[in-house]
């Protein structure tokens, strides 16, 4: 039987692409995690590691399109930086008509009088000074939804996603579907990252990227990740790179220890140590990993292509 909850990475980097003979093994694209879940496909972010798997689901729907009528695609943004982004435009499904796009994301603190909703910052994203096709004029139906706390994503089975927010509005039944939950994480300049919980039939997923660790722990982190299947934590930094004399401490980013602290007191079954710094070559990764394993052994550094069955 086919596995119905899997994560496949599509792009493991940070801060920005890095292809190249030195990033073979681990991948050069930047942040995006494909789950497959029920006839749902979401992305968190939409680094370019999304372009690969936008490719694949038009493929399949073309070679299905007597069984499939609609493309259907979640996107979950951790937040806007850059590298979490800007895959997007170039996301086949984004020009398909038979293609309907629910994309999540945080609001935004920008300017002053700039309004604050994803939908405003992925129009400059693709605003003429930057991108030849304005976001309007792609051919799919968009949904955009800025979430706000306490908001929930729900997927079930042939229906698209729907969004509740659990402090006014309890939905009579959770079963048979895939509870998406959030919340805003703020240790990562200047306005922070959504840190996203996948949960279905027992099972759950934690994505925790661009986020610093705390002294002895991130505490709600480890809350909210308590007993996750899958917790794929960034770890961009070395504990040399953090501290040393070109210090990355405060710029809104782990290293592999700190993730494992969190993987521990969380008893999370797998860790997965993710956006790795772009200056990282394939040995450099091959060491974090090993370090890593000796505080926490079930621990894996994410590489293109590596698919996990939750
Ligand atoms: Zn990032
Ligand atoms: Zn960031």
């Amino acid at each position: 039987m086919a596995h119905d909850f899997t994560i496949t990475f599509r792009g493991v980097r940070g801060s920005m692409p890095v292809p190249g003979p030195s990033t073979l093994k681990i991948g050069g694209n930047s942040s995006c995690v494909q789950v497959n879940v029920l006839d749902h496909t979401v992305f968190l972010d939409a680094g370019t590691g999304i372009v690969a798997g936008g490719q694949q689901m038009v493929r399949n729907f073309f070679a299905n399109r007597d069984k499939v009528k609609r493309l259907k695609t979640t996107i979950l943004i951790s937040h806007t930086h850059h590298d979490h982004i800007m895959g997007l435009p170039f996301f086949p499904p984004l020009y398909i008509g038979d293609s309907s796009l629910f994309i999540y994301g945080p609001s935004i603190y920008g300017p002053v009088a700039s309004p604050t909703d994803l939908n405003y910052v992925l129009e400059m994203l693709m605003d003429q000074m930057f991108f030849p096709i304005d976001l309007k004029e792609t051919s799919s139906i968009k949904t955009v939804g800025t979430l706000k706390p306490f908001d929930q994503i729900l997927l079930a089975e042939g229906s698209d996603p729907e969004r509740v927010n659990i402090q006014t509005h309890v939905p009579t039944t959770f079963k048979d579907k895939v509870i998406v939950s959030q919340y805003r994480a703020y240790n990562h300049p200047k306005n922070g990252t959504l840190i996203y919980k996948l949960q279905y039939a027992g099972k759950s997923v934690v994505y925790a990227t661009d986020i610093e660790g705390y002294v002895e722990g991130d505490r709600r982190l480890i809350q909210f990740a308590k007993g996750a299947d899958v917790l794929i934590h960034d770890a961009q930094y070395t504990t040399d790179q953090y501290t040393g004399p070109m210090a990355t401490q405060g710029f809104g980013h782990s290293t592999p220890e700190m993730a494992c602290q969190v993987a521990k007191e969380a008893g999370v079954k797998q860790l997965v140590l993710y956006h790795h710094d772009p200056n990282h070559d394939d040995a450099a990764v091959a060491k974090k990993e090993e370090a890593a394993k000796k505080l926490f052994p079930n621990t894996l550094c994410a590489y293109e292509g590596l698919a996990i069955p939750v």
